[in-house]
């Protein structure tokens, strides 16, 4: 089921927490919402599922206008990080709940809802456990049981709200990929929420990457972590070093220096450079490049992280080095940024520049 999401408003009070938000959501595509805490994940959800309704804008599923219709008219499922299971029914009850409260009309036979417990089961994994009461899972277990439950009613869209937020990051990691898997069998569109870019990158077709009430950016995890369009995302995915310098005649500079980064075709007057940690070259010499000291250097993992002053040691940016490159703290360092991206800072909105040398 296609979902459009048509420049939908939400206010609270006269607070928006969307605001004009508009996305497609294809059929049968994994969609995450990704941001930080407060910036309309789950209202964005909740007004997708028909819990709550948009101040203004609409909500299409396929060619029909939803927005007004009510969630069993939507026919969705949910999962929610506390949706907690009714305590007073086995594991198998809980799954057949959503058919058996049907109105007799569309309420499949017993023996049939007992079937398709049976399958679901069998689908995320926990046969066997049909008798079970849901203080007697872990909690990985329940949110299993939590899926099966939501998939039960062969919803058009399954939506899922942090699913994963309670549990410990070993068991989250297990049931990420677990999850693709239930997904790329069964086809459901799915819109996962988190604030977890990990999870959101590894998990997702297409990554919406939102802040403060809007949608900074759609993409495919590659061209979100490639090729963020804001210093927002830039800074909230990944990691990220940033620079202020001034663009002149095409070159741009870090104080006094022009560090050898070709911004032809951009506009003069200052502006912030973004890249990767990773995203560099060491050079020997420094005629035209970064040149700083190293404050601090530790290993992380396979890599060597380094801060480095630079610029009269009023900034620091941090850059990612092979464990075998010798960083004693006070040592000079040159590089230059291999990916690289302007934003220029009057008119942040404004257009920037990506580069790649
Ligand atoms: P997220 O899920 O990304 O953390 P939410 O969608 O829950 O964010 O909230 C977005 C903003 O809307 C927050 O500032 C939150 O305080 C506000 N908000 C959410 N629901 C309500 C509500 N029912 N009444 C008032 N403000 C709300
Ligand atoms: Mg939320």
């Amino acid at each position: 089921m296609d979902v459009r999401i048509d420049n939908v408003r939400k206010e609270f009070d006269r607070f928006a927490a969307l605001n004009d938000v508009s996305l497609d959501i294809r059929s049968g595509e994994l969609i995450a919402l990704l941001g930080p805490s407060g910036s309309g994940k789950t209202t964005l959800l909740r007004l997708i599922a028909g819990l709550d309704f948009p101040t203004s804008g609409a909500i299409y599923f396929g060619d029909e206008e939803a927005s007004r219709k009510t969630v069993q008219e939507r026919n969705i499922g949910f999962v929610f990080q506390h949706y907690a299971l009714f305590r007073h029914m086995t594991v198998a009850e809980n799954i057949g709940f959503g058919l058996k409260v049907r109105p007799s009309a569309t309420r499949p036979p017993r023996s049939e809802i007992r079937r398709r417990a049976s399958e679901l089961l069998d689908l995320v994994q926990l046969s066997g456990l049909e008798g079970r009461y849901p203080s007697q899972l872990s909690g990985g277990q329940r949110q299993r049981v939590a899926l099966a439950r939501a998939l039960a009613i062969e919803p058009r869209v399954l939506l899922l709200d942090e699913p994963f937020g309670a549990l410990d990051a070993q068991v989250r990691r297990e049931l990420r990929r677990w999850l693709r898997e239930i997904h790329d069998s069964t086809g459901h569109t799915t819109v996962f929420v988190t604030h977890d870019q990990e999870e959101a990158l590894e998990l997702a077709d297409r990554v919406v990457v939102m802040s403060q009430g809007g949608i900074e950016q759609v993409g495919t995890p590659d061209q979100i972590y490639d090729d963020p369009t804001s210093p927002f995302v830039y800074g909230f995915i990944g990691d990220s070093s940033e620079l202020p310098v001034k663009v002149e005649n095409g070159q741009v500079w870090l104080e006094d220096r022009a560090i050898g980064l070709d911004a032809s075709g951009v506009s003069d007057g200052e502006a912030l450079l973004y890249f990767r940690p990773h995203d560099i070259e060491l050079l020997d010499g420094c005629g035209g490049c970064v040149a700083g000291t190293v404050a601090a250097s530790r290993r992380v993992a396979g890599m060597r992280r380094v801060e480095l002053e630079v610029g009269g040691s009023r900034h620091r940016v941090e850059l990612e080095l092979p464990t075998e490159q010798a960083a004693a703290e006070k040592s000079r360092i040159a590089f230059r940024p291999k990916r690289w991206k302007l934003f220029p800072i009057a008119g942040r909105s404004g257009a920037h520049l990506p580069r790649a040398a």
